[in-house]
């Protein structure tokens, strides 16, 4: 199994990393202290050609490969310092845009796609409920036809770009333990976006909740057969966030090992760099141990998925890894770095409030876990 990059993806991602250096990272700290997303970022990305990354040419996306939207997402991280940055780009690409894509009829994906990878558009996806987290199949969100309509009643929670998005797919219920998905055009007068949520961590990604009240769409809008969403739509959305959108982390724990390797270098106690301390330097290693485990974890399911092996297990185990140990390396950091990194001005700090999302969006660890032992157990 080769999933080295090619010297093409080595290049493509250090214009990345660059590019988030030079534009994500300047106003990273500003941008969490005032929960703040900036559409001048989004539109530097969407001027890069990076907001239709997943998404072939002919749609007017850049046709990268799911290794490529690895590769991208985390030089954004590793140079940008936003995790939340980095949410709403995740959400827009594998969860706003790619269902349309691979689900769409070509209708809805001429109507939808040109917006979503020239990024005039932002994508969301709704399938979270106050009563339905980690059990998506308990959604209450109801859709009942009507004429040749549909018709959305119910409400939704912690949807990424909520506030932001034009277009967001939501799941509703069609039938006992049936759930369809719908795109709808958030300009909807049912599609009301509520209270944005105020966040630990990725704070810079506008997080809302969602009431569909009596939200009227046309036949036209169902994406994929009704009825099947939850087990081909919303599965294939888990996946690509545990393989594509995962990887923002490892991006966030190459930028924090930079610091800290960095900062134990030039921060003198007892008369020497720190480093020089067998405890630091320990933890250093320890934190590019646990670095390369996600990142190699990852790799691996992005290229089974690239290459259309089944890797079920393997996102699973990439998700929980890089969930768990994100956490750790950010907190390793904040303790090399000492009282400095318990300050608000340091990006540590900020980097392990964003690192906690890993373990909690997308599906949590404990779920990671539950689907790796039925998958070991044959369950
Ligand atoms: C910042 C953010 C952005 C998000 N963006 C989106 C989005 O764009 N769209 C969207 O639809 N959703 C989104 N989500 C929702 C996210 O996917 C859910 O929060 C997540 O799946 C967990 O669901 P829950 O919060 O309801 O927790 P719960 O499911 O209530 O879980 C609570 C605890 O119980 C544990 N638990 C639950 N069931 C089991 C079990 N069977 N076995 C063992 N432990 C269990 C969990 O692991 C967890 O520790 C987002 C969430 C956050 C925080």
């Amino acid at each position: 199994m080769d999933f080295s990059l090619s010297d093409e993806q080595k290049a493509f991602r250090a214009s990345v990393y660059d590019w988030a250096a030079a534009t994500v990272a300047p106003g990273a700290s500003d941008r969490d202290k005032e929960g703040r997303w900036d559409p001048q970022v989004w539109k530097s990305l969407a001027a890069q050609g990076l907001a239709g990354l997943p998404i072939p040419e002919q749609y007017g996306g850049a046709g990268g490969s799911v290794m490529d939207c690895v590769v991208a997402n985390e030089a954004i991280a590793e140079g940008g310092h936003d995790g939340g940055f980095n949410l709403s780009l995740g959400a827009h690409w594998v969860i706003g845009s790619v269902p349309i894509w691979l689900h769409g009829t070509e209708e809805q994906k001429q109507r939808w796609l040109p917006g979503l990878t020239d990024g005039s558009m932002i994508g969301a996806w709704a399938s979270t409920e106050p009563e339905a987290g980690s059990d998506a199949a308990g959604l209450l969100t109801t859709a009942v036809p009507d004429g040749g309509d549909w018709i959305l009643n119910g409400n939704k929670i912690f949807i990424t770009n909520g506030p932001i998005a034009q277009v967001c797919t939501v799941l509703a219920k069609t039938a006992e333990k049936a759930a369809t998905a719908f795109i709808v055009d958030t300009s909807n007068p049912g599609f009301q976006v509520g209270k944005e949520l105020d966040k630990m961590g990725c704070r810079s990604s506008p997080t809302a909740e969602i009431a569909l009240i009596d939200c009227r769409v046309s036949a036209d809008c169902v994406l994929g057969k009704v009825g099947e969403a939850l087990w081909s739509i919303a599965f294939e959305c888990f996946d690509w966030e545990r393989t594509v959108m995962i990887a923002s982390a490892v991006g966030g724990m190459q930028a924090t090992l930079a610091s800290s390797i960095a900062y134990a270098k030039e921060r003198k106690q007892f008369g020497r760099p720190i480093s020089q301390f067998q405890a630091v330097a320990h933890k250093l290693a320890e934190m590019k141990v646990r670095l390369e485990s996600c990142r190699t974890a990852v790799y691996r399911a992005a290229y089974l998925k690239q290459t259309g092996v089944e890797h079920q297990m393997e996102a699973s185990i990439a998700k929980y890894l890089v969930g768990e140990l994100s956490v750790k390396n950010a907190l390793d950091a904040i303790q090399i770095h000492g009282g400095y990194g318990y300050l608000r001005d340091f990006n540590v700090e900020r980097a392990l409030r964003d690192a906690k999302l890993g373990s909690i969006g997308g599906g949590t660890s404990e779920i990671q876990k539950l689907i790796i032992s039925r998958l070991l157990l044959g369950g």
